[in-house]
């Protein structure tokens, strides 16, 4: 099934572009992958996915991320060769700077590699876009975008299938390709309504994978606290506002101390309360040492990237995030003020 639905390569057909991309993948030394600022698992399974697979072909390759991505997707296999660059500064930027092939993967515009931007930015190396959020920016020499696709993580398979051999997707590869499609679809539940992502899912299973194993090192893996946080955000923490068909969540920094909190604890929290009948827009704040972090969630036509925009963020039409410098409660207000402005049905 063809890919390229957006490429920066102009007059060129498909077959060609494909032809382009294998070419400069053969001669590339040094390939190196990135995603976006705070990980999830469409962006770590996508990623790991292409890397295990260029590795298969022989080349040599890096992932980078641009920080720490949480700790239920440490089983990942690869997830220990990740460099991440707010830790490891010089091996992050001593990769991007030898790279003569770089993989944009999960990210539409540069400013979501954080502090990496302006190394991306000015790279001399071949780069290859592969993401499906609206509106990518044209910082890459290939953009390979599809909005309707589940996840990066289906897209890298549907590349593989394209521009390589797709017989060297193996069932390590596919595990962390289908870690990412199962992420960015709630298990399935919404953006995976395109037969395709079913065929690319067949496709994994013939492999060899273990799908209920994968569900269950990621849902299945938290810590006593994370749960009991849960309760309590949900028991004492939720607003829900019917005159605007909305609900929020919010954190402070007390609040997470309390409970343990570690990276990637409130992963999904934002959800819940989409589920309360006639909600159909909920927010989930949650406060860091220097900034508010902002996950916005809508079922059905409201589009959360819009709004996003409020924030400094954007995403998807159903799933978005942003932040705030504002305080906490200064930043819930904020919200809550703009919410006339909307038309929520
Ligand atoms: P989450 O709420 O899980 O962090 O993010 C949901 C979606 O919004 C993801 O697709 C993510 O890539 C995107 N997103 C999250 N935060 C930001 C942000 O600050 N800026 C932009 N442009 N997208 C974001
Ligand atoms: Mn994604």
């Amino acid at each position: 099934m063809n890919i390229f639905n957006n490429v920066n390569i102009p007059e060129v057909t498909d077959q060609q572009l494909s032809e382009i991309i294998a070419g400069r993948i053969i001669s590339a030394q040094s390939v190196v992958i990135i995603s976006h600022v705070n990980p999830d698992g469409d962006a770590l399974g996508s990623s790991l996915a292409l890397y295990h697979y260029l590795r298969k072909t022989g080349k040599s390759v890096s992932v980078v991320m641009p920080n720490q991505y949480p700790d239920f997707l440490k089983w990942l296999p690869g997830s220990d060769d990740i460099i991440i660059f707010d830790k490891k500064k010089s091996a992050a930027t001593k990769a991007l700077d030898e790279a003569d092939l770089m993989f944009f993967l999960d990210f539409n515009t540069p400013g979501r590699v954080g502090k990496a931007e302006e190394i991306i930015t000015g790279s001399q190396a071949f780069k290859i876009m592969i993401d499906h959020h609206p509106h990518p920016a044209e910082f890459a020499d290939v953009i390979i975008s599809d909005t309707l696709s589940s996840s990066t993580a289906e897209l890298v398979f549907r590349f593989i299938e394209s521009v390589g051999n797709p017989a060297l997707v193996d069932n390590v590869s596919s595990t962390c390709i289908y870690a990412g499609m199962m992420s960015d679809t709630g298990s399935f539940n919404y953006n995976s309504s395109q037969p395709e992502t079913y065929r690319v899912l067949a496709e994994l299973l013939k492999s060899g994978i273990d799908k209920d194993y994968i569900y269950s090192m990621i849902y299945d893996n938290f810590t006593e606290s994370r749960l009991r946080l849960l309760g309590y955000c949900l028991d004492r923490k939720m607003v829900v506002l019917p005159e605007f068909k909305t609900a929020y969540m919010s954190l402070s920094l007390e609040e997470k101390k309390r409970y343990n909190y570690i990276r990637g604890d409130s992963e999904g929290f934002v959800n819940y309360p989409l589920s309360v009948k006639g909600v159909i827009f909920v927010a989930f704040f949650m406060e860091n040492d220097d900034h508010v972090k902002i996950s916005f969630r809508s079922n059905g036509s409201f589009d959360t990237n819009a709004f996003a925009g409020n924030f400094d963020g954007g995403g998807h039409i159903n799933a978005s995030g942003g932040e705030s410098k504002l305080s906490l409660q200064d930043t819930i207000n904020k919200f809550v003020s703009l919410l006339p402005e909307y038309t929520l049905k």
